[in-house]
């Protein structure tokens, strides 16, 4: 597996909402776009036999969808750290 090492760091970083903060109804339509493309992540690889496959790891699409979170995250990351 090639570039395991780089993707693999904590998998789940979605923030948690502030205590006190009106809670988002369960179900879909309210997702921030991050966790809409997390859940596209998740629900890929649990229909994808590649990424069920243990040893395959994950599959080439799989391995984009996990950057596109990962970068929508680091983008918010840097709109929080602007104050926006
Ligand atoms: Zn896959």
């Amino acid at each position: 597996m090639a570039d395991e090492r780089s993707v693999d760091v904590d998998e789940r970083k979605d923030p948690e909402p502030p205590a006190g903060s009106r809670r988002a109804p369960v179900g879909v339509g309210k997702l921030t776009p991050l966790q809409q493309a997390y859940s596209r992540y998740v629900n890929h690889r649990l229909g994808c036999d590649t990424c069920q496959d243990v040893d395959a790891g994950r599959c080439a699409a799989a391995e984009g969808l996990l950057r596109a979170w990962k970068l929508l995250g680091d983008r918010a990351c840097e709109q929080m750290r602007r104050g926006a």
